[in-house]
This record gives C-alpha cells, structure tokens and sequence, in this order.
C-alpha cells in the first residue's frame, strides 16, 4: 500500500508522534497489519497505535478473515447453475466481519474524514458551504428519494413539477431562454452546452469550417478538455498581468473559424470580467458563440444576470453554488441554461407542457425542435433537484442575492485580514467570492505553498485550492463562502497569521514534515497519481490465510 511506503518518523521539534508509530507487534498483528510495527518511536506510544478518538483503521481486506462470515445464511440447496459455465470456480475472497465490526470500521473512517459539517472548508472554486438540514429533509421526502426513472409518467407528475419549477428558477436567476436539467456534473453540463453549440453550427452548415475554441489559460481544466473532446481546436487565450481577459486579445484570435469561446466568471483569479459584454459582443460579431463556465455562480446571484451578458450557454453546478453535500465524489448536477440561439437544440428528455399537462419528451423524434441527442439515460440527479429548489424556496430571492453579496464580503474580509502578509498576484484590488494569493511572499522562507497548506491541516483545516489556477505562481485559492460566521474566519484569519509568522520567522519544521497530527502523513503524491495500486493484493494466497 502506497501509504504504508517510507512512513516518516515525527520530528523532534514538535515532540508528535506518527499515530501508528507506537503500535506493537502483537497490536499491529491482531489490527491485522503488520507492516505497521514501528515500535518505540515517537514521545508516547500506545499499545493499539490509536491516539485516543484518532484510531487507526487498517482496510476491511486486512481485517476481514477468509474462513467466516458475517452473516447466518441457509446453506442453499442444490441447484442446476444457469450459468453455462461461467459460474465462478475459486473462493470469493471476500472479508468476513461481524456486523459491529464492519459498522466500526466505516465508522472510523468517517471520523478520519474531514467535510463541511466538521470545520471550515476554505476549497477555492469549489464553493463548499453548509447544506442545511432543511434540504436533505425535502430530499428524504418519499414522493422524490423512492420514484423510480421507469415508472409511468401518470405517477410521478410531482417530481416533474419540481423539475419544471426548479427549471424556472434557474432560467430566471441567469435570464435565459430554456434550461436542460440532465448533466450530472459541470463536466458533463459543459460537455452539453458544446454539443449544443456544436449542433447549432452544423445547422448552419459550417461544421467543417468552424472547429476552433478560444479558452483562457487560466481556465479550470475541464474546459479545454471538454473542446477537445468533441473535436474542436483549443486555441488558448494568453494572460495578462491584470487578470482579466482583454477584449483586443480576443479579437485577435477571432476568424470565421472559431466556434466558441468559454470563459469563466467570475473568473478562476476570483475576479469579474470586466469586458464581459465587449467580449460577448465581439463573439457574436464572428459568428461564434458564447460558453460560460458557470461554476463561480455564487458570486453574482441576484446580482448579475449571465443572459444580460451575452452568454449563450453556461452551465450550473447545483452541488456548488445551491448547497448539496460535495467533495470526496458526492453527487453533483450541473444543468446548462441556453440562450434562443441555442434553445432549439437542447437534448432530451425535457420535461414540458402538453394540453394543460407537464410532460417528458423522451424522444428527439417526438420534440418540436432539434434535439442534439441525450446525455444521460435517464433525467439527471432527482435528490440535487429537490435540494436546489429548497435552497431557492428557502432563501427567497431576496435571501439568495444576499448569500452572494455575503459570499464576496466574507472572501474580501480574509482579503483584508491578510494583505499584510501575503501577495496578491494581480494588485491589491477586491475579489469576488474568493480570494486569490501567490507564492512570492513565502520567497526565501523554505516553505512552499503545499507546506503551508499540509500545516494547516495540522490546525484543523481543509487546506485552501493550491496551484490552481495554473497561470499564478504557488497559487492558494481561498473561497470561505456564505455559510461562515465572523467568529469562524476570525479564528480561520488567526491560523493563517500564525503559520505565515512561523514561515517568515524561519520555523520550517512545522511546515515540511506536516502534517504530523492526521491519520496519515505526507504522501507521495506524485507516486499515487502517477503509479495509483487501485487492487488490494492479500499478502498470502486466502486459501492459507483461512488456514
Ligand atoms: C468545479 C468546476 C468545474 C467542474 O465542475 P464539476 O461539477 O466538478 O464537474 C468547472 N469549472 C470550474 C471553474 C469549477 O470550479
């Protein structure tokens, strides 16, 4: 296992013992992992590796033993296999626990893992805010969390209400034409508002001659990525010192070959374009269109509206911007609002009005206009729907234009807090709902911006964005969101003070052996991107282990 690899002994400086270094033997043995033993080192080993409420916990695999179940099932009688031959020969090889021990085991894990509802989590451009419990209660309501995507239409009209109402909502908020509900992601909304633009200029005829994207360098990856993928050319539009994207830049990369451009805003740097409309002008003017990555929405709801601004496609990442528990794989949603231009060619299924009735049209046959096809199998994520419109409903419109002014107030509060200390890559100007810093500060201090954040998970936070985006040097990207009381970005503005005096004062220790306090220690990164050991290989055959 790639975290068992060079674990590294705790420094003396700070007296802090790797959780598992104490662990004996005869402990190691019974917690089924071995490799663990490290005896002695460290100031105050225990005898099971734990450091009271921090347990270590080994995988099920190693725990689990091969000659036991868990479960009291009946021997089944005997049967003819319908398998034709492909019933499986060998042992499962699955783990068997006893159901205290497989709850502890998630349990436990659950305790290693830090999310929203145990500190702040200042993830840049990831808006992780609080999910109040009021939406997962309408989530949980039967009428949503049980429909099954094949029932009748005739039984769940309710859930197509929701779907149109929350359709209307988000149409409205960005003031645009039609809305397609079914990406799952704003990878996948991306992927959708494309193909859109990619069947509106194949309906024009100019398919073969308009293949180029323009995309900013500082944009997230899944733009470029998502061009790329259905064919397009990315043509990247440079950086300037200032931040923005500059209209004359964009002009000149403009030609009866360009497609689209896709632009964030607010943008990657946490700042508003401010030649948004001179930008969308320009597009419109060559013949392209205008994709917005939407994903930075929390800034400017009630605010601004991206159909006002010329956009014509942008896609909403629900699990952002209107709450849903994130991060660590949740589910997402990421529906794409469409201008006229490219209403026409939104995909399948959409729910719509038929003689008095909302309906699905399942089929691009059965659509008035032209749909590019389908993106998923069935109508998207049902459970971010219902969240969504509770977040909308809940909040009020003027709740949720006050969410994004606190939002950009709280982000330009640690803003302040810290331009002593800490340098702003483009000026010291306001940000929107994040604040942006770069490396030059840590200059000549030893410590790098992937010290600085490992220090401080060490205080008990989720570190901040780093190294995004790419065009800022050591990038740290700090969004706090809305959902954070003064007293909690007091304490969070104290940490932040305290580790950069630490660095500037030249106390590296704290910094390049962090973390010391969590479950695991540094890990190598690189290794585990690069060589990932996705498959648990048992140490021994299981046939002996069972022995
Ligand atoms: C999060 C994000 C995306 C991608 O959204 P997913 O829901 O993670 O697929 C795209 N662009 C930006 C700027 C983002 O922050």
């Amino acid at each position: 296992m790639l975290n068992r690899q060079g674990r590294p002994t705790a420094p003396q400086a700070h007296g802090v013992a790797d959780p598992a270094a104490g662990m004996g033997d005869e402990a190691a043995r019974l917690q089924g992992d071995a490799s663990r033993a490290t005896p002695g080192a460290g100031s105050h080993p225990t005898f099971t590796g734990n450091k009271a409420l921090a347990q270590i916990e080994p995988l099920l695999f190693e725990i689990g033993r091969y000659d036991v179940t868990g479960v009291d099932l009946d021997e089944p009688e005997d049967f003819k296999p319908r398998l034709g031959g492909l019933e499986r020969k060998d042992e499962i090889g699955l783990p068997g626990l006893s159901e205290p021990e497989a709850m502890r085991h998630y349990v436990r894990l659950s305790q290693m893992n830090y999310g929203i509802d145990t500190g702040l989590f200042p993830l840049g451009s990831c808006t992780m805010k609080h999910n109040a419990r009021l939406n997962e209660r309408m989530a949980r309501l039967p009428g949503f969390s049980d429909v099954h995507p094949l029932q009748p239409v005739s039984t769940v009209k309710g859930a197509l209400e929701l779907m149109n109402e929350l359709g209307r909502y988000l149409v409205t908020l960005t003031n645009m034409t039609t809305v397609a509900l079914s990406p799952k992601a704003g990878a996948h909304g991306e992927l959708c508002g494309m193909m859109a633009i990619k069947a509106a200029i194949e309906a024009r005829g100019e398919g073969k001659t308009r293949n180029v994207v323009l995309v900013p360098d500082s944009a997230h990856g899944t733009n470029p990525a998502t061009a790329a993928l259905i064919g397009f050319v990315v043509r990247p539009v440079p950086a300037r010192e200032d931040g923005w994207v500059h209209v004359e830049d964009v002009k000149k990369l403009l030609g009866p070959d360009v497609a689209a451009i896709m632009l964030t805003n607010p943008n990657t740097c946490g700042l508003f374009e401010n030649q948004v409309a001179e930008i969308a002008k320009a597009i419109h003017d060559a013949g392209a269109y205008f994709y917005c990555d939407g994903a930075n929405f929390n800034a400017i709801v009630g605010k601004a509206k991206p159909g006002d601004l010329g956009v014509d496609a942008m896609h909403i990442n629900l699990h952002k911007t209107f709450s849903t528990p994130h991060g660590g794989g949740g589910p997402g949603s990421g529906p794409v609002v469409l201008s006229a231009r490219l209403a026409p060619f939104a995909p399948v299924p959409f729910v719509t009005m038929k003689d008095g009735e909302l309906t699905l049209v399942e089929n691009a046959a059965d659509a008035d206009e032209s749909p590019f096809g389908r993106m998923t199998a069935f109508h998207g994520q049902m459970g971010m729907y219902v969240r969504a419109l509770s977040y909308m409903l809940s909040h009020g419109s003027d709740g949720m234009k006050q969410a994004s002014e606190d939002a950009v107030l709280n982000a330009n509060y640690i803003r302040a807090s810290l331009s002593d200390l800490f340098s702003q890559p483009f000026g010291d100007k306001p940000c929107m709902h994040e604040v942006l810093f770069d490396d030059t500060w840590l200059k000549d201090t030893g410590v790098t911006t992937l010290d600085f954040a490992k220090a401080m998970i060490d205080e008990g936070y989720h570190p901040m964005t780093m190294y995004f985006p790419l065009v800022v040097h050591g990038a740290m990207l700090i969004e706090p969101t809305e959902s954070e009381s003064k007293t909690s970005l007091d304490l969070f503005i104290a940490t932040l003070r305290d580790l950069a005096m630490s660095a500037k004062k030249g106390d590296t220790a704290r910094f390049t052996g962090a973390p010391y306090h969590a479950p695991r220690r540094r890990l190598d990164e690189t290794r585990a991107a690069r060589n990932p050991i996705l498959k648990w290989t048992p140490p021994a055959p299981i046939a002996e282990a069972a022995e």
